[in-house]
């Protein structure tokens, strides 16, 4: 094999290592936000749980502010009758039984009320047990799901330690000034920085090549760049050089 061949062939295997190593380091950086995202789904079941219990107690404040009302006007009553068994004059007696009467009312109306109150409160009872096993069930789901995602996290990080010892003894192999070279594309271009010619085209950038750089790229006697986007060119046999009617 050529010297430029052989090099070519390292840069293709380093760069297979930082095509893997960008892949890794993209996933274990996904897993941040989905953790947050889950941890938000526990958060929001678990504020509907306390929102129900909150309801609850209110109601429960409410039915006793009701029974207090109730109590009052009874008590009421209870004056306004012996006011009336006291009494010797007619109007006032009337006036008394008109109160009394505007008390049972009201201790009719509360009664409605504090029906209403217990209703909503078997209602409350109800979401609340619903509200609490979803609670536990999506609690137990995001505990299971954070567990395999540390999990997968700690396989990753061997994985990416791996690779990175894999890139550091192939980038050993090659020359300083063409592993600069490589680093620097690596920084702006990302993980596609040797690029096969196909169709007589930058695997790239996709530019149409000049004929002699493709000659360049065919022969292997020097390192090729494209013009336009500076990427390190290779050619294999099997690729098609017609566009350019190099066959
Ligand atoms: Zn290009």
């Amino acid at each position: 094999m050529n010297r430029v061949r052989e090099v070519i062939r390292q840069l293709v295997e380093l760069q297979e290592r930082d095509q893997k190593i960008l892949a890794v380091e993209a996933e274990i950086a996904s897993l941040d936000p989905q953790r947050a995202g889950l941890r938000q789904r526990a958060e929001a079941a678990r504020t509907r749980l306390d929102g129900i219990r909150q309801e609850i107690k209110a109601n429960e404040s409410h039915r006793k502010d009701l029974e207090l009302e109730v109590e009052s006007q009874r008590e009421a009553i209870a004056r306004y009758s012996i006011q009336q068994y006291q009494t010797k004059k007619n109007d006032e007696y009337r006036a008394l039984t008109h109160q009394i009467d505007t008390c049972k009312r009201a201790i009719f109306q509360l009664e409605d009320r504090q029906l209403d109150s217990m209703e909503k409160a078997e209602q409350f009872q109800r979401e609340l047990d619903a509200a609490a096993r979803s609670d536990q069930e999506v609690r137990q789901t995001v505990d299971h799901q954070l567990g395999d995602m540390d999990e997968r996290e700690a396989a990753l990080r061997q994985a990416l330690a791996g690779l990175q010892e894999e890139r550091t003894r192939i980038a050993a192999g090659i020359g300083d000034t063409l592993r600069g070279q490589y680093e620097r594309l690596l920084k702006h271009r990302g993980a596609r920085v040797v690029v096969g010619v196909e169709h007589g085209v930058c695997g790239g950038c996709h530019m149409i090549l000049p004929p002699q750089v493709l000659i360049s790229c065919r022969t292997s006697q020097e390192l090729v760049q494209c013009p336009n986007c500076s990427r390190i060119l290779y050619f294999t046999p099997e690729m098609d050089m017609s566009q350019a009617g190099l066959r």
